[in-house]
């Protein structure tokens, strides 16, 4: 990405439960764009606009970095990244333009069914299975509680039959993959919906521009949805 380029550029998931609706967004909001499959990049044909199309994971960075100007992200990721950037140093601001009406998912603690739970204290000591070390290990501080974690970047919700922890701390919407892996939720330790962030320095008058045509547009958008 040139990042003295005049086009605005927007990171969005490249293939995920964000992907779609991050596209219809920007569609909705009058962008056009062609889409193909095995490409990296998308250049809007209607407006000095690009997508960048990545991991999620990949996302907050990015824009932290300076190195997109927008990102469409779940808040759940946003904030695991910020803290793990926080921790070791690197640039971790960004601004948040909007709340987004997709993406509604929760990070909550859950143990399997049989185990007895009387709180949060009872995990002290144990082996908690994630993909969020960073937001878990914030909660369970706060409370007094030390854990450990198993951090793996997925199967999370086996981890337990498995033998590898005694719970796992894992994104939740309707609660049937927990069920189905025998697990019980007990704890939500954070509440997430998609985000619209911007780099944290100022953008270039052109680029402003496109983001001051853009915002009362998804406001619109969002607004008509309700
Ligand atoms: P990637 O390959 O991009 O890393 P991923 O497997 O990490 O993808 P997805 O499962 O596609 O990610 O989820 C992306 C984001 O969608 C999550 O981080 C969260 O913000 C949100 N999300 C999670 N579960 C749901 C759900 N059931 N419905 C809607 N959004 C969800
Ligand atoms: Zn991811």
């Amino acid at each position: 990405v040139d990042k003295n380029s005049q086009r605005l550029t927007i990171a969005i998931q490249k293939s995920g439960r964000l992907s779609k609706e991050s596209i219809a967004l920007l569609q909705a909001c009058g962008f056009k764009f062609s889409l193909h499959e095995a490409r990296l990049l998308a250049h809007s044909s209607n407006q000095p606009v690009d997508l960048l199309r990545v991991r999620d994971d990949d996302i907050p960075g990015l824009v932290m970095d300076g190195v997109v100007d927008l990102g469409l992200v779940g808040e759940n990721v946003l904030e695991e990244v910020r803290l793990e950037r926080k921790a070791t140093q690197l640039a971790c601001d960004v601004q948040r333009l909007r709340a987004l009406d997709f993406g509604q998912c929760r990070l909550s603690i859950a143990v399997p069914k049989e185990e007895a739970y009387n709180g949060i204290q009872d995990l002290d000591g144990k082996r908690i299975a994630t993909t969020y070390p960073y937001l878990l290990q914030n909660y369970l501080q706060d409370r007094g509680v030390s854990a450990n974690n198993a951090i793996l970047t997925g199967s999370v919700e086996v981890a337990p039959r498995a033998g590898l922890a005694d719970a796992v701390c894992d994104l939740v919407s309707t609660g049937a993959t927990l069920e189905a892996n025998g697990l019980v939720e007990k704890e939500v330790i954070f509440r997430s919906q998609a985000q619209l962030i911007q780099r944290p320095e100022p953008l270039s008058a052109a680029k402003q521009a496109i983001v001051d045509q853009l915002l009362p547009r998804i406001d619109g958008v969002q607004m008509a949805r309700e």
